[in-house]
């Protein structure tokens, strides 16, 4: 394999003022740095592309130009009544933060399977992908991530078996997640509260939103109102 995986660290992560927050939305904050050409196995480097305004990996021996793209984060917000499913992470980045389960997409699957697959792995608890329904889209720029929310209402309290990567899962009310560990409410803001409101009056929105380069820098969120057929 001629991509390494390493973190990030200092070369994406150094100008987040929040950075743990944004960490811990986004689950893992790898990215994908390439070191040599998959065509011949030669070295790489960043050259400027001018037909592309950008820099990219362009391949010092055959010349082949390596695009790179946005990964995709699933999340689904699991509720029983006001209460939601939510894991505190068990490692670095963001450890011991609550978010809902959330993971990479992976090759193959629909964003609703990725999301149903990362809370059972999470969390134990089986979902039908049929069933979510979409919460929000999630724009994360500064590390290269689009995150995708999707929710689902159950009528019992399943049972849980956490997973490798969480300390604990449980289900949560608005007021019952401690506040400095809660990353998704600092940094989406009024979109978090909206959706705890939305819970109790069974009256959804799907949200749009951008997350800037820190907290309250950059931040911005439409969100629409679905309606309830007759
Ligand atoms: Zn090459």
């Amino acid at each position: 394999m001629s991509i390494l995986a390493e973190s990030v660290g200092d070369i994406g992560i150094v100008r987040l003022n929040d950075e743990k927050s944004l960490n811990a939305i986004s689950v893992r904050y790898d990215r994908a740095l390439m070191k040599y050409c998959n065509e011949c196995g030669a070295a790489v480097a960043r050259r400027w592309i001018d037909q592309d305004e950008r820099e990219r990996y362009v391949c010092l021996s055959c010349g082949t130009v390596h695009y790179e793209n946005p990964r995709v984060i699933v999340s689904c917000i699991v509720s029983v009544g006001d209460k939601i499913l939510m894991c505190r992470r068990a490692e670095e980045p963001g450890r011991g933060q609550w978010a809902p389960p959330a993971g990479f997409l992976e090759c193959g699957e629909t964003l609703q399977q990725g999301a149903a697959r990362e809370t059972c792995e999470e969390t134990g608890v089986t979902i039908d992908p049929d069933r979510l329904d979409l919460s929000g889209v999630i724009n994360i720029p500064g590390i290269d991530q689009i995150l995708v929310t999707f929710r689902i209402d159950l009528e019992t309290l399943p049972v849980l078996r956490p997973g490798g990567e969480c300390l604990e899962v449980t289900f949560l009310s608005e007021h019952e997640v401690p506040e400095r560990d809660f990353a998704w409410r600092r940094l989406l803001g009024p979109a978090s509260a909206r959706f705890f409101n939305e819970l109790r009056s069974r009256d959804f929105s799907i949200n749009l939103i951008t997350v800037g380069p820190s907290a309250g820098v950059g931040f911005s969120e439409r969100y629409y109102k679905i309606q309830r057929r007759r």
